[in-house]
């Protein structure tokens, strides 16, 4: 029997309901904000994330899922869904004019990744970019949005952890600082920092090695070395943060993994399952749209995982309400017709529930809405028919009662709610 492929799965049922109430939690912020969706496609040219994400990343170094097509273009499946937002508005010359630009994105994305608890080969991200505009304010709206969407989702314990990695202006003084103290104890690094040292030294702050942060101890920190403009930026967006009541700390090792960050880094902390650990992260990258080969364009944004996020949602609440739904039950040919015709006028008045038209007995019929959780049975039977009723089972309660067939839309509904 087939099976899916390694890495990735079906979603379906109850992580499925939570990945619909996420998206849809999701939607409802970014619109009150004037974030419009964007989708762009799976498949972008593999040149598209070479000159983004960065040849050196692990991402694109280890991780693309990548391949020469029919025609014989080398495509990726994207890994992230930046590159391909800032692609498409170059390609739609949606950056020419200065009005900022502000748009989301939910969907799947693939990564080789090893296999592990959380990880996948085909995961979703929910994300959202800002472009044009490059104040910390502008920042601190899209943290805003963030942080109400997550307390909307009822995670109560978040906090942001906030850098600042400078521009490439700047950057050229921290890296011989950060080259030399390297240097004094090069043994102890491994050796993805001896190749990261090479290509991207801010990168050898974020190594997941225990024995490499060790190591980093007492290194030079970014923020001494931002150039006025940038260190007045930093500041600003702490007060804007600290006036607006967003919980953050600053932390100097915070760098991201990618390539086109300037200024502000962050990622957002929750400890809402215990020990505290990042939900997400995102940044200012105003190199990149120029780097696609866009005008120069400032730029600022966030993906977070919706895997893991839904899986944090199932543990923190358990199931979503009201996954099963009440069922209609007629009982012979006559009730069957009439049944149909009685669902959908109450499915028009905005009740919902399932219509049994399996033709089963009663016994059957109750039985299967005992097993999947049906909260009530309405029975249509010939007493019903000549009365104009529904006899009403509540299948938790074991009560029973009749409805005439005008009110039972509305206390379908009620029952919803
Ligand atoms: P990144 O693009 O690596 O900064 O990740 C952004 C978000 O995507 C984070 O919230 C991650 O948890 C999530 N993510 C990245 N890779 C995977 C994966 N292979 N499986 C599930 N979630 C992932």
């Amino acid at each position: 029997m087939a099976q899916s492929v390694k890495g990735t799965r079906d979603l379906f049922g109850k992580e499925l309901d939570w990945f619909q109430r996420i998206e849809d939690t999701a939607r409802r912020a970014f619109h009150r904000h004037g974030y419009r969706e964007i989708r762009t496609p799976i498949l972008e040219e593999i040149e598209v994330f070479k000159r983004s994400v960065g040849e050196s990343s692990d991402i694109v170094h280890k991780e693309m899922y990548d391949f020469v097509d029919k025609g014989g273009r080398h495509v990726a499946m994207r890994p992230e869904n930046t590159a391909g937002v800032v692609r498409a508005a170059i390609q739609h010359r949606m950056l020419e004019a200065s009005d900022p630009q502000l748009l989301y994105y939910i969907g799947p994305m693939f990564r080789y990744e090893r296999m592990q608890a959380g990880r996948y080969r085909q995961f979703w991200q929910i994300g959202a970019e800002s472009f044009q505009v490059s104040t910390p304010e502008s920042e601190a709206e899209s943290l805003v949005m963030l942080y109400d969407f997550l307390r909307e989702l009822g995670l109560e314990h978040l906090s942001f952890s906030i850098n600042s990695v400078g521009t490439p202006e700047c950057r050229p003084a921290f890296h011989e600082a950060f080259r030399a103290f390297f240097q004094a104890r090069e043994a102890q690094f491994c050796d993805d920092c001896h190749r990261r040292i090479q290509e991207n030294p801010l990168r050898v702050l974020d190594c997941k090695n225990a024995s490499c942060q060790v190591a980093l101890e007492g290194h030079p920190v970014m923020v001494d070395f931002l150039d006025p403009a940038s260190r007045e930026h930093h500041a600003r967006l702490k007060e804007v943060l600290t006036e607006l009541g967003l919980p953050f700390q600053e932390n100097p090792r915070l760098v991201r993994g990618l390539d086109y960050y300037t200024r502000t880094a962050f990622e957002v902390l929750s400890s809402d399952l215990g020990a505290q650990s990042a939900l997400l992260g995102g940044g200012r990258y105003d190199g990149l749209v120029k780097q696609l080969g866009g005008p120069q364009v400032a730029a600022f944004g966030w993906s977070i995982g919706l895997d893991r996020l839904a899986m944090l949602m199932q543990q923190l609440h358990g199931e979503t309400r009201g996954a099963a739904l009440p069922v209609l039950i007629p009982l012979g040919p006559v009730a069957a017709l009439k049944a149909l015709a009685l669902a959908r006028t109450w499915w028009a008045q905005g009740a919902a529930f399932t219509l049994e038209t399996r033709g089963s007995a009663l016994k059957k019929a109750l039985t299967t809405a005992n097993r999947t959780g049906a909260p009530l049975a309405l029975l249509l039977g010939e007493g019903e028919l000549e009365k104009g009723e529904v006899t009403v089972k509540d299948l938790a309660a074991g009560t029973q009662a009749a409805w005439t067939w005008d009110e039972v839309a509305e206390r379908l509904r009620a029952h919803q709610d």
